[in-house]
């Protein structure tokens, strides 16, 4: 994947590029953009960069240092699926103009990082991520607010179950009952042609898809898998995926959201995190333990379990996050693991015996999270948990979900808001801390920013059930 400025240009010129878009991942996790000709991109720039201002995003600069840089990553350069006008897209990292120090605020930044930590421990020379991010499709009018913003409009869902709301004379022949909705053919499977054409467009751009599928929830909820990827590689796929996916859907009279828990009492939307480290070509985490494991997933296991409830300050990131952490919808409440075991935290797939398929699967995280930092962040925890050797317990290969309370009473469970993941982060960090992967800047920075910029207005507003 490694590209030089002077291939980029010929790529370019190949593909009678107009327009260049240079993209940058936000704080809490969107991706940003603007556009310069083609004659403003040459050799230089992939040094010099381009001036953007940094007091204008989330999270970001003051007023009175807003200047900032975006030096484009030739090696993430991608041609446009939508635009009108060829366009060749590339990711940059963000570098400050006085001190040229790549910024640390950065998400991609943090993302480098966490990779080379990783290496400078010894433990491992490359993370392997695989994410499953789930997503909603709705109608286009499915967020029509009022004004305040206080109230949203849930009854025009595309395929809802049969609520005999607003259905609007519409023939409700092939109507997924509730919870029926996983797995039968079209017709009562509505997406399956839009489902194919962000799997085309995603295989289109070179993102190897494993598979789609609709999922659980009735209301066209849905899954598209991409094949496993080093860890900034990775980081930088997820925000393709998010941008592939709103925008087929968008072009389709339809809306993509990723948001954990859109629908009352119906599942939610997960991003189960795949995880595997390797060392000299050969996987650290097959082994002779527990499901065929090595002692050192085991530890990772420990360090996901440890540092779970700060770590969902990152992988789980809005206060609707904590709407899913609930038991009965398949999204895990309780921090143990299991082979197998859908109600667990972190599961260990048992479908290959291939020792190169052996990792863990961390089923909290949803696709809310900005990637680039709840990768970085799960890597964090798994080093911790190697580097000292922290033991997971015994697996619990029940259903959790149906187990009495005195057999949970030991199991503790994931925070129950976002006020509650951020306070346990905000007593532990250190372990994001290691190889200044994450500054102490970066956790108070994140704690204000999500406290003051979503916990509080959420937290001030009457909810439409307490009338
Ligand atoms: N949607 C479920 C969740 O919230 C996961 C369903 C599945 O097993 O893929 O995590
Ligand atoms: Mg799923
Ligand atoms: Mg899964």
């Amino acid at each position: 994947m490694t590209a030089s400025p002077q291939q980029v240009i010929a790529m370019a010129k190949e593909n009678k590029v107009k327009v260049v878009d240079i993209r940058f991942m936000d704080f809490p996790g969107i991706w940003q953009h603007f556009s310069v000709p083609l004659s403003e991109l040459d050799e230089s720039n992939f040094e010099d960069g381009y001036g953007f201002d940094g007091s204008s995003i989330r999270g970001w600069q003051p007023i009175n240092a807003s200047d900032m840089l975006v030096i484009p990553d030739p090696s993430t350069a991608k041609m446009d699926p939508f635009y009108a006008d060829p366009t060749l897209v590339l990711i940059g990292n963000i570098v400050d103009p006085i001190t040229r120090e790549p910024y640390t605020r950065d998400p991609r930044n943090i993302a480098q990082k966490a990779e080379a930590f990783l290496k400078s421990t010894g433990i491992g020379d490359t993370a392997f991520i695989g994410p499953e991010a789930e997503f909603f499709i709705f109608d286009n009018v499915q967020f029509e607010s009022t004004k305040n913003g206080a109230f949203y409009e849930v009854d025009s869902i595309e395929g809802t179950w049969n609520t005999g709301r607003n259905e609007g004379g519409r023939n409700l022949g092939y109507k997924p009952r509730h919870k029926e909705g996983y797995f039968p053919v079209p017709p009562t499977d509505k997406f399956q042609d839009l489902r194919s054409e962000m799997m085309l467009t995603l295989e289109k751009l070179g993102i190897d898809v494993e598979c789609q599928h609709h999922e659980v929830a009735t209301a066209g909820q849905s899954e598209i898998d991409m094949r496993f990827k080093p860890l900034v590689e990775m980081g930088d796929q997820l925000v393709w995926f998010k941008y592939v996916l709103k925008n087929v859907a968008y072009r389709n009279g339809h809306t993509v959201t990723f948001m954990p828990k859109p629908l009352f009492e119906d599942n939610g939307t997960g991003m189960h995190t795949h995880i595997s480290i390797w060392k000299d070509n050969q996987p650290l985490f097959a082994g002779d333990k527990y499901a065929g494991v090595s002692q050192e997933a085991l530890w990772g296991i420990g360090g996901i379990l440890k540092h779970c409830k700060a770590l969902c300050a990152i992988t789980n990131p809005t206060t609707n996050s904590y709407k899913r952490l609930v038991p009965g919808f398949e999204a895990p409440v309780n921090l143990a693991y299991s082979s197998r075991n859908r109600s667990a935290a972190i599961r260990i797939p048992m479908y290959s015996s291939s020792p190169k398929a052996k990792r863990i699967e961390f089923r909290t995280p949803d696709p809310s999270c900005n990637g680039y930092l709840a990768f970085s962040a799960i890597l964090m925890a798994v080093i911790d948990g190697i580097e000292n050797k922290i033991e997971p317990g015994e697996p619990l290969d029940k259903d959790i979900y149906s187990l009495p309370p005195e057999e949970l009473a030991n199991v503790p469970s994931a925070p129950g808001s976002l006020d509650e993941a951020l306070e346990a982060l905000a007593q532990d960090n250190e372990f994001l801390l290691k190889g200044d992967v994450f500054t102490k800047d970066v956790i108070e920075k994140w704690i204000a920013y999500k406290t003051a910029n979503e916990v509080n207005p959420v937290k001030l507003r009457p909810h439409p059930h307490e009338f």
